[in-house]
């Protein structure tokens, strides 16, 4: 078995662990990245982790590992458990040699991870992150009750790229207490760890593995802090009490039994007749809400959901119901992992005219308002969808995979002319706009890259399929925006 460094980073002067000889001693996460080390073990020890700071300085210590990428996807320890940092570590111990077979199996699989893959690139390393902790690992969601985001996934919020992190711009220094909060709640990242995740799993990378709970949420501001209240049906008031009521079978009518004591019995206030026997002369009606503000009377109040945040009252069928999983690697995530690649994503266009997607939007609208001025002023969008590459790629084999799709990217390339724009809307799907062109003659071009589906001859049982279809948005539309229009162009591919 190879041997591997155990770094320890000493934070303070209260060490939980002993000093031993096979562990290297630094003061800080940045003074280890400064040796370039090799691939090993970090255990963070000196610090009680009592107060608030030594947890925010262990806090950044981790993010500054996690960032880098000899450490992003290494096992990290804590030598005592401290509030909220627990959560994003790999264990505590005192004694690291107790964690060692663990830590040693994930820094063999890391073995065949392409470090330079990890850089830029934060899906992958989040699948890393998983892939080298083995087939058992679970990614679980954490749960901070008084977070806007209630369930996330902290360990993939700190894999983030750190240029779309804010913490990156909030470090601890400069901070005033109010901030260091914040940035230490890290809401952010964790917004967008639940973002990646969904990502992940949409496309394949991450699979389902457990159910761990199930959350409403806001449908206008998508926050969970919800405050269920009981109102009346016909007023909306917040103000009722439970009565015991009573239904005057003589006149029917019906009031809180308080409405009827007369002396010692029972005296129909409307009707005055005197009601002696339940059952003959009254009963006790299903209403038993009298509402103090309009008077009405119910047998059951209306439930309403109001949001803390926004305020926004919603009926409880309409609140966004989310499923909150904890996700396994899939087959397709692990291949990503070893390829250093993920598969599905296709660069079909580039160049000048290859847009970005709410570009590609905009111009659209553009287009939309001139036609409505110019009438002769057409256009028309194909859509292009590749489906199976994946499949196709642990068939064939990568090599082969990367020939065929050369050939179909030149093919289609070729085919679009220098006024067109493209787009991609997600990893496999790309739109081309053609200005001034009927709907008829690029009806003809989608045809003919369809056709190239024939020119793939395989021997695989999957083959790549190209969908290509023409769409049009009509010119006597609404309001609906060009991005609504794709994506309901994007479900007929
Ligand atoms: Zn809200
Ligand atoms: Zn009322
Ligand atoms: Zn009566």
């Amino acid at each position: 078995m190879k041997e591997y460094k155990i770094y320890r980073i000493l934070l303070g002067e209260e060490t939980a662990h002993s000093s031993d000889d096979n562990i290297s001693d630094f003061q800080s996460a940045r003074e280890l990245l400064e040796i370039q080390p090799e691939p090993g073990i970090v255990l963070l020890d000196g610090l009680k982790g009592k107060k608030t700071s030594d947890r925010l300085k262990v806090f950044w210590e981790l993010v500054e590992l996690r960032e880098s990428v000899e450490f992003c996807c290494a096992p990290i320890y804590l030598s005592r458990t401290m509030q909220q940092i627990d959560i994003l570590v790999d264990g505590i111990t005192g004694n690291i040699e107790e964690r060692l077979p663990e830590a040693i199996s994930i820094l063999e699989k890391s073995v065949r991870i392409s470090r330079d893959k990890l850089q830029d690139n934060h899906n992958l390393r989040m699948l890393a992150f998983m892939y080298v902790r083995g087939e058992e690992y679970s990614l679980s969601p954490v749960c901070s009750p008084f977070s806007q985001w209630i369930y996330s996934y902290p360990h993939m919020a700190l894999l983030l790229d750190s240029s779309t992190k804010a913490s990156k711009i909030l470090r601890p220094e400069d901070l005033s207490g109010l901030e260091r909060l914040r940035s230490f709640r890290f809401d952010t990242e964790m917004i967008m760890a639940l973002r990646a995740v969904s990502f992940l799993e949409d496309h394949g990378y991450i699979a389902q593995d457990a159910l761990v709970d199930r959350v409403r949420k806001c449908p206008k501001c998508n926050t969970g802090h919800l405050n269920y209240v009981d109102i009346c049906p016909n007023c909306g008031s917040i103000d009722f009490n439970k009565k015991l009521m009573i239904h005057c079978f003589t006149c029917g009518h019906v009031a809180p039994d308080s409405d009827f004591r007369k002396n010692m019995s029972f005296v129909c206030p409307k009707c005055n007749t005197v009601l002696r026997h339940l059952g003959s002369d009254y009963d006790h009606p299903l209403e038993s809400h009298e509402c103090n503000n309009c008077g009405s009377k119910f047998i059951e109040p209306d439930v309403k959901a109001d949001c803390l945040f926004c305020k926004t009252r919603s009926v409880p069928s309409d609140l966004t119901v989310v499923n909150i999983y904890s996700y396994k690697l899939s087959e397709k995530g692990s291949a990503a992992v070893r390829t250093g690649t993920m598969q599905m994503e296709v660069q079909l266009f580039d160049g000048r005219n290859n847009l970005k997607f709410n570009y590609f939007c905009s111009i659209v609208e553009w287009m939309r308002e001139y036609r409505k001025r110019y009438s002769d002023e057409i256009f028309t969008m194909i859509g292009i969808k590749f489906s199976n590459l994946y499949e196709v790629e642990t068939s064939v084999g990568e090599e082969l995979y990367n020939k065929i799709m050369d050939e179909i990217i030149f093919r289609i390339r070729s085919m679009v002319r220098t006024t067109d724009i493209t787009t991609s809307s997600a990893p496999d799907t790309f739109w081309i706009l053609l200005p001034r062109t009927i709907f008829d003659n690029s009806k003809i071009l989608a045809e003919r890259i369809e056709q190239l589906n024939n020119m793939l001859e395989m021997k695989s049982e999957n083959k790549i399929e190209i969908t290509a279809k023409c769409f049009q948005i009509p010119t006597d539309e609404s309001d609906m925006s060009a991005e609504k229009y794709l994506e309901l162009f994007a479900e007929q591919l």
